[in-house]
């Protein structure tokens, strides 16, 4: 099997995101491969009903910002990543991530395979569509 380079970890912060960073540091070792991570701050937070809130204020999306920018530096700190190695975009999750991949020369994303969205649905809808168009190989981490 041919080894990965590059490997981006789509962090979204959820209770069992630690399992899928685990996976994605392991790999990284495994393959002597370098590791990014990304989040997302999407334009338009939803509520997990995905009813719409009211539109932020400049305010409350630089409050996001800073928040989401603090937690992934705590992450990259946990997972040795290095400064430049990890990044806040903000957008729609799965084309940011995909944008990110590409525009990184990146091998192997690793998502979660959950949705908040439904539980009835075997991939969640990041997973999935980070699976469909995805320039690379795509691992899913079993939540
Ligand atoms: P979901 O399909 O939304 O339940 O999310 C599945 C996986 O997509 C998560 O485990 C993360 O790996 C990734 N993901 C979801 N939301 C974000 C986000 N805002 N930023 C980065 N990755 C995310």
């Amino acid at each position: 099997m041919t080894g990965y380079q590059h490997i981006l970890l789509a962090a979204d912060f959820q209770d069992d995101s630690a399992r899928v960073a685990e996976r994605a540091k392991e790999l990284a070792s495994r393959y002597e491969a370098r590791l990014s991570l990304l989040h997302v701050v999407e334009n338009m937070p939803v509520e997990p009903g995905n009813e719409l809130m009211i539109p932020p204020t400049a305010n409350v999306e630089q409050e996001l910002l800073n928040n989401a920018e603090r937690r992934l530096r705590d992450l990259a700190s946990r997972l040795s990543v290095a400064d430049g190695d990890h990044e806040v975009r903000v957008g729609q999750t799965k084309r940011e991530i995909i944008d990110h991949a590409e525009e990184n020369g990146v091998d192997l994303i690793v998502v979660g395979s959950h949705s908040r969205h439904g539980l009835a649905l075997l991939l969640g809808s990041t997973a999935n569509a980070v699976l469909h168009g995805a320039p690379c190989d795509v691992l899913a981490v079993r939540l």
